[in-house]
């Protein structure tokens, strides 16, 4: 039985970066570490990677043990198998990485999806501490959530809970990355907002954003770039941001009407960097679109408060669940 005293790893498996953090038993964090991922190494490769992040990790630790880790990885996962089934962005398919990982490290290690350790890092030491059933949102290149039901993470019957990016909002809207049209994905994620501003500058709109993204050698629409556009009153950013806004808060109502939560949290790069200026008026929209007489107010709809670092501490915390039976941070 792993002591209290010792550390669970948690991991935050992405396509282009992982990030690291040993966890206690109380729910302190001890070390984190954020490295690329080289995807283009294979599997193989990413899994040495992971190897040695754990390595540098345990190292700087000393003389505490670990006795554990958990993946959270960017695709379909059996947690029970420990098996990634499909996650594009790394190549993988059918991919036992728990049984491998676990071989080379000498530990064990458990695997789930990289948006579900995210919702279980804020439920337990985050934004949604104090929830009983909460619903964490995050808005990036595309749009997942993870789902909390009764303090318990919900996986579905299939592992597949929680696609809150592919629910339609417009019959005949523009194709999302899932072949389908109109999902929420392709209307308020970050990239959706790339997209519509590229394509209106491209037709002629005034905009101050090719400015800011050559002045800072960048070629993607990031949320620093879309904040110094919101700085300078861009109208364009202005016009796109405000609608993303009213989307995502239709889809928090959406979710709400169907679950039920006492707590909404909304992550991914943009609520890292705008916090409740993003969220207020999502905050606004939502509760205008739920469907209850009164007592909307009550729901708490709030911005990520571990950031970058939802993932990884979210996996570590389902470490200390499944190898010690240790809810921590409740
Ligand atoms: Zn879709």
């Amino acid at each position: 039985m792993p002591k209290n005293s010792n550390l669970m790893i948690g991991i935050d498996l992405g396509g282009t970066k992982m990030m690291a953090a040993a966890l206690d038993a109380q729910g302190k964090v001890a070390a984190t570490r954020k490295q690329p991922t080289p995807a283009n190494l294979g599997a193989e490769g990413v899994i040495r990677e992971i190897a040695a992040v754990v390595a540098k990790l345990v190292k700087r630790v000393k003389p505490r043990k670990v006795d554990g880790i958990c993946v959270g990885a960017p695709g379909a996962v059996d947690p029970k198998r420990g098996i990634v089934y499909h996650a594009p962005n790394l190549g993988w398919k059918q991919y036992p990485l728990a049984k491998l990982l676990g071989k080379q490290l000498d530990l064990p290690v458990t695997v789930d999806n990289d948006v579900n350790v995210g919702a279980v890092g804020e439920f337990a030491l985050g934004a949604g501490k104090g929830a009983r059933n909460l619903v964490a949102i995050f808005v990036g290149t595309g749009i997942g959530s993870g789902i909390i039901i009764n303090g318990k993470l919900f996986h579905g019957s299939f592992g597949a809970a929680g696609e809150v990016g592919h629910v339609r909002m417009v019959s005949s809207g523009p194709l999302c990355g899932c072949g389908g049209r109109g999902c929420a994905e392709a209307l308020a994620s970050r990239s959706a907002m790339e997209k519509i501003i590229r394509r209106s500058i491209q037709m002629g709109r005034e905009s101050i954003i090719p400015r800011l993204l050559e002045e800072r050698n960048k070629d993607r629409i990031t949320s620093s770039i879309i904040e110094a556009a919101l700085a300078a009153n861009d109208p364009l950013m202005l016009e796109v941001y405000e609608r993303t806004q009213h989307r995502l808060g239709v889809l928090v109502a959406d979710v709400i009407n169907l679950l039920d939560p006492d707590t909404v949290v909304i992550g991914g790069g943009i609520a890292e960097r705008m916090g409740e200026h993003f969220i207020a008026p999502i905050r606004e929209t939502a509760f205008r679109h739920v469907m209850r007489a009164e007592g909307a107010e009550q729901i708490r709809i709030v911005p990520t408060a571990l950031k970058e670092l939802a993932g990884s501490i979210g996996a570590a915390v389902l470490a200390w669940q499944r190898f010690a039976h240790l809810n921590v941070g409740r």
